[in-house]
């Protein structure tokens, strides 16, 4: 079921690179955002990188990357966590649509980061949420939210492979890369961190 003709991971982050230049020039050209585009994905998608974003109003993944229709295949939950959830909607973008290119987004300021370094009772659901966010702070360099957002972005790359042998699988039968990221609020820059995950 996977789409031979996807673009390689290195093809798909030099589009989102270049897509988030155009961003923070205000040189958009807001890409495959008409009727004609619409019409032509009626009976399938093809997009060529999933983002795992926060569900922050500010982190608007096919803004900050200047995509349209079709582009990208965006999950958002707060705090950018690979969470049952999550995963199984990145499952689905890998397995089935032949995505090669997975970004973890985590983003400066983050409040569900933030929660989880002030701790205290948030309710049930959110406290759930927030116990995902917890290891990222104590393997971080430092306690600040920022250090630990990045830290997060890159647990969370980690586990998407590690928490799904259906990535696995993916994995070993074709070039597939998880890559984590940081949104810069102010700018709309997005650094990739380091090399990518496996
Ligand atoms: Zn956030």
């Amino acid at each position: 079921m996977s789409n031979a003709k996807n673009l390689s991971w290195q093809d798909a982050l030099n589009r989102l690179k270049e897509g988030n230049q155009r961003y923070v020039a205000e040189k958009q050209t807001n890409p495959n955002n008409n009727s004609e585009r619409r019409n032509s994905l009626t009976g399938h998608q093809a997009p060529f990188a999933i983002i795992l974003g926060c569900a922050d109003s500010r982190v608007i993944p096919e803004l900050a990357f200047d995509m349209g229709i079709g582009d990208i295949f965006t999950v958002r939950v707060a705090g950018n966590i690979a969470n049952t959830a999550s995963l199984g909607s990145i499952e689905y973008a890998v397995a089935h649509l032949g995505v090669n290119l997975i970004v973890v987004l985590g983003h400066e300021s983050c409040g569900a980061v933030t929660a989880a370094i002030n701790g205290g009772d948030n309710g049930y659901n959110l406290n759930h949420l927030v116990a995902e966010i917890v290891p990222a702070i104590s393997a971080s360099e430092d306690a600040s939210v920022n250090a630990v957002v990045r830290t997060n972005a890159e647990i969370n790359a980690s586990q998407i492979v590690s928490r799904s042998p259906i990535i696995q699988n993916a994995m070993n039968e074709r070039d597939i890369r998880v890559v984590p990221a940081y949104y810069n609020l102010g700018s709309g820059e997005v650094d990739f961190l380091g090399d990518e995950v496996a």
